[in-house]
C-alpha cells in the first residue's frame, strides 16, 4: 500500500517527541491525543498511536492493547470535551482512495455538531 514514510519523516511521529509542538488534550505512555490543526466540526481530535504504525491496514496482533488504550483515550476525549452526550464520530481513513494524507495511524474524534452520512 502507498503512503508508508519512513518513520523519521514521519509528522505525527516528530508531534510524538515534540519536534513538532501540538495542542494536547490528553497523553498516555502510548497515545497521544491532540486537536486538529484544521478542524471540520466544533471537536476535532487526532487520537494515534505513539508507536509508528502507517495505517489501520498494518496494525497486528501484538497491537491490540495500544488498539485498546486508542478507544479508552477516544472516550476519554469525547467525555472531557462535551461531545459523548449527543455522540459522535471515530474514522481512520486509510490509503490514497481513503484520503489518508499523513502515514501514521490516527483516529479522528468529531463532533459537537450534527455528522452527515455517508461520507464523500
Ligand atoms: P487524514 O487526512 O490522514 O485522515 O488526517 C490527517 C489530519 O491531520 C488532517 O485532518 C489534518 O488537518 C491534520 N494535520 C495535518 N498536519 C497537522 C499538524 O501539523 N498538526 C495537527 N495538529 N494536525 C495536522
Amino acid at each position: 500500500m502507498r503512503g508508508s514514510e519512513n518513520v523519521t519523516d514521519c509528522l505525527f511521529c516528530k508531534i510524538v517527541s515534540g519536534e513538532v509542538p501540538s495542542n494536547k488534550v490528553l497523553e498516555t505512555d502510548d497515545v497521544l491525543a491532540f486537536h486538529d490543526i484544521r478542524p471540520q466540526a466544533p471537536v476535532h481530535v487526532l487520537v494515534i498511536p505513539k508507536k509508528h504504525i502507517p495505517s489501520a491496514h498494518h496494525i497486528e496482533a501484538s497491537d491490540a492493547a495500544a488498539l485498546l488504550h486508542i478507544h479508552e483515550a477516544a472516550q476519554k476525549v469525547a467525555e472531557e470535551l462535551g461531545i459523548a452526550e449527543n455522540g459522535y464520530r471515530l474514522v481512520t481513513n486509510i490509503g490514497f482512495h481513503g484520503q489518508q494524507t499523513v502515514a501514521h495511524l490516527h483516529y479522528h474524534v468529531l463532533g459537537g455538531r450534527q455528522l452527515q452520512w455517508p461520507p464523500g
